[in-house]
């Protein structure tokens, strides 16, 4: 008999053996409900952290679960290998990207196989290899054909000491991360994907039921601000120079109702317009001073709600088409160009921002909505007033409700044929290319003749080239390459010059959940029947920081995919979870402050089983989790307490002369209120973890009641008169259920009660419902006549509830095992006599 638990002394064997059997390999199975269960890829930075940890243990958990229940369950892992940081390693110490990726892959891979995850190893997908960026360079053809990639200039981070092109995540406080020199704006021309031609079905179908029902409310939230539509209307203003008559000032503005109210406009500094519009003012200087400031900002820094309002004096004029009033042009930097047409109506008494700037400008408030409320002083506010209320100094509009107001203006603007309805959007198009050596190369060519085109598809993949250097200066490595940019034109076998820039690692997270239902397939990116078998994702995992980018990206990626018929669901993901962070003393786990716990090292102290357990244990997922060393030590202790008592188990079925507990007789017969109560205590435990489990997450509810179970277990096992097979049965039914949780230890305790293979391999124990039944009358059970066992069940049952009942109890079943029921007499709340043969 083994005294003590040591979880080094099993957990690899169990590793080894799963694999070896490959027990999580998965293949389509029509005949089986399948369950696509898959949790964000990680990136391979070398070293797993508690957030993978707790990540990969909440799928596995719910999969194994799943999978014990009868379900095919698909459940994959892969790595999202390019980026930045492999490129910022080559710089600093000459090791390829290749070469750093891979040996960091090496590493997480074998840290992730010492948590005995149930990953489909077969399926791995490194997005960096040369078969995954051809399928990826496929796509973005397949996209460009539709009209979904197309190019333009825009503005990109440029350290002008660097001489090179910036990530956002490279500026830090507006500086150049490696020299720290203040970054500006430069223009280049770049892909872009049109996701704005979706932005109505991305925005819609966040609120269908079918489509994704089990997504949090708060990230739906999320996406729907980052879509941000809004119905309004679009105004048509003019400049009152006669040489700039012909630049339309178009605003658009969800409150035409204001629209008399208007004492300024603004103009983003970026705008097109603005070089004509200050050309030879006297005020151009002040202004070109201004525009190289608002280059140095990000778009959230200029649309910060907090930020004090700067600008610039045109020293132009617009006409109010409304009453004609002449109102002042400036420029200010909290005007985006990419937000509506880059130009707004200044009216300080009903917008909060604009009443700042007016206040910062001493430009005029004037009201033309009045709430009717006597304790605001319309005329000397404090702040915008934003509420409903009856519109004044608005001519005509005077009297009326402003809600109405707002469509009696716009028809009069439509009438003069100087306004229309329109939406906007605060989505923008995706600027999908980087100036950079790792990522995947985007497979266009430009032709002098024939402009861009894309490669044949016969050329792909068109992988990076080796003749590169790495020294974080100038344009991307890609063009130190003698080669590389050396094309043919595809219509007219011409020299052409093959695009340098590579795709955002975004696009190769947006697909790879496809990738995974056929891994392996080199003839198409993936087999549209065995995606149609997997798909969509039924379960996805990850951290609530990709509530925007990647699940916006990835959701557009696949509505294009299903658009085109390769995919028979518009969703990916029907059901998500956000997991918490981890944190140690109130703190997210960081080197810099010092309180990081590896996960290699708790595995290594207490193993993989109680790591896992102690994640689930400590929070319910969607929380964060605080973690405590005094937790874990109780894990350890709480699996070694389910050891010794398994172990003890074995013993007495020995000494009651049984080769081991597997071969022992289970008998469910309840005789004393001692089996009552364990039967209860098992059963309602297996109801707890299965449905709270599958259902909500309640990982820690689930296992605190199995903790509750080996209490009874210790408690009744000291008894005098026990029921040695009703035990043996809740030994069994212990380690099943205990075994998504801590596969390793409950393996090993299987094996030693005398089974054979894995606690995978088995069905999920089910729960007899008449042992969950407290409020009772006692009942008698005859076989043949015979009063052979007394149950309690409800009260209040109907006849056939009450035959059902007892007849799938554990307790009748055990009575009449081996024969064939003839008859059933059931008289509720009486008898049941069975006739058996
Ligand atoms: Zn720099
Ligand atoms: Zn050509």
């Amino acid at each position: 008999m083994k005294e003590r638990y040591y979880a080094q002394d099993i957990e690899k064997k169990w590793q080894d053996r799963w694999e070896e059997k490959k027990l999580f390999a998965v293949t389509e199975d029509p005949a089986k409900e399948k369950f696509y269960l898959l949790e964000m890829f990680p990136y391979p930075s070398g070293k797993l952290h508690m957030g993978h940890v707790r990540n990969y243990s909440i799928g596995d958990a719910l999969g194994r679960l799943l999978h014990m229940q009868g379900k095919n369950v698909l459940h994959p892992i892969g790595y999202d290998s390019f980026g930045l940081p492999a490129e910022n390693a080559a710089i600093k110490n000459g090791t390829h990207p290749r070469v750093w990726t891979s040996q960091n892959i090496a590493e997480m891979n074998r840290q992730l196989h010492q948590l005995g995850i149930t990953y489909d190893w077969d399926r791995m997908v490194e997005t960096y290899k040369p078969e995954y960026a051809k399928w990826m360079q496929w796509l973005f053809i397949q996209f460009y054909k539709r009209g979904l990639a197309y190019k333009k200039e825009s503005p990109a981070n440029w350290c002008p000491s660097c001489q090179t092109v910036l990530a956002n995540e490279q500026v830090v406080d507006g500086r150049c991360e490696r020299c720290k020199t203040e970054v500006t704006k430069k223009n280049l021309s770049q892909w872009y994907f049109a996701i704005t031609q979706y932005a109505d079905r991305l925005l819609d179908n966040l609120d269908d039921p079918e489509k994704m029902p089990g997504w949090p409310e708060r990230v739906k939230v999320m996406q729907k601000n980052w879509i941000g539509r809004s119905y309004g209307s679009e105004l048509r203003f003019r400049l009152k120079d006669s040489e700039l008559e012909d630049l339309d000032m178009t605003v658009f503005t969800t409150r035409a109702d204001t629209v008399f109210g208007v004492t300024f406009m603004v103009i983003s500094p970026e705008h097109p317009y603005v070089d004509r519009i200050i050309a030879g003012q006297p005020q151009e200087a002040a202004c070109r001073a201004y525009i190289e400031q608002a280059k140095k900002q990000t778009d959230i820094e200029r649309s910060s709600l907090t930020k004090e309002k700067t600008g610039e004096f045109t020293g132009r004029y617009a006409i109010n088409p409304a009453n004609g009033k002449e109102v002042p042009l400036y420029l200010a930097d909290y005007v985006l160009m990419n937000y509506g047409t880059g130009i707004v109506m200044g009216v300080p008494a009903h917008d909060q921002r604009d009443f700042e700037f007016a206040t910062k400008f001493g430009l005029d408030i004037i009201p033309v909505v009045d709430p009717g409320d006597p304790s605001i002083d319309l005329y000397h506010l404090k702040e915008a007033f934003v509420a409903e209320g009856k519109v004044i100094n608005s001519g005509k509009f005077d009297g009326m409700d402003n809600k109405d107001a707002i469509d009696a203006v716009r028809k009069e603007f439509e009438a003069q044929g100087i306004g229309h309805a329109t939406v906007n959007y605060k989505l923008r198009d995706w600027l999908i290319s980087r100036q950079r050596y790792w990522g995947c190369p985007i497979p266009m060519l430009y032709c002098e003749e024939h402009g861009w085109q894309p490669e044949k598809e016969e050329n792909l993949p068109i992988y990076l080239p080796d003749d590169v250097e790495f020294t974080g200066k100038g344009e991307s490595p890609i063009v130190t390459s003698k080669t590389y940019q050396n094309g043919v034109c595809p219509i007219c076998g011409k020299p052409a010059r093959r695009e340098v820039d590579t795709m955002d690692t975004f696009l190769d997270s947006s697909w790879y959940f496809l990738r995974y239902c056929d891994a392996k397939n080199d003839r198409q990116a993936w087999d549209v029947k065995k995606a149609n078998y997997w798909m969509n994702v039924d379960q996805y995992i990850g951290g609530i920081e990709h509530a925007i980018m990647h699940l916006m990206y990835a959701r557009f990626f696949n509505m294009v995919l299903y658009d085109m018929g390769l995919v028979a669901y518009e969703e990916p993901f029907r059901n998500l979870l956000t997991q918490g962070m981890v944190i140690k003393d109130g703190k997210k786990m960081s080197k810099s402050i010092g309180n990081v716990v590896s996960p290699e090292e708790i595995i290594e102290k207490y193993g993989a089983d109680t790591a896992r357990l102690f994640i689930l244990f400590a929070a319910p997922p969607e929380k964060e989790l605080d973690w405590s060393d005094t937790g874990v030590e109780g894990c350890y202790r709480f699996l070694s307490r389910v050891w010794r008592l398994v172990y003890e188990f074995v013993g007495i079925a020995e000494e009651a002369g049984f080769a081991s507990i597997a071969e022992a007789p289970k008998r469910y017969l309840c005789e004393s209120d001692d089996d009552r109560q364990l039967a209860y205590v098992l059963n309602s435990t297996l109801k707890r973890v299965s449905e709270g489990v599958a259902q909500r997450f309640s990982f820690n509810t689930g296992i605190a009641a199995i903790m509750e179970l080996v209490n009874e277990m210790y408690r009744y096992k000291d008894l005098e008169n026990t029921n040695v097979g009703l035990m043996f049965d809740a030994a069994e039914k212990l380690v099943l259920t205990l075994s998504i949780f801590a596969p390793h230890m409950c393996d090993e305790l299987w094996e030693c009660m005398g089974h054979e293979g894995s606690c995978f391999e088995q069905p999920w124990p089910s729960v007899d419902e008449s042992m969950l039944v407290r409020n009772t009358v006692e009942i008698v059970v005859q076989v043949n006549g015979k009063v052979r066992s007394k149950m309690d069940v409800p009260a209040d049952l109907d006849k056939e509830a009450f035959e059902k009942l007892v007849m799938e109890s554990c307790e009748t079943k055990a009575l009449t095992e081996g024969k064939t029921v003839v008859k059933v007499v059931a008289l509720p709340g009486k008898l049941v006599n069975i006739v058996v043969k």
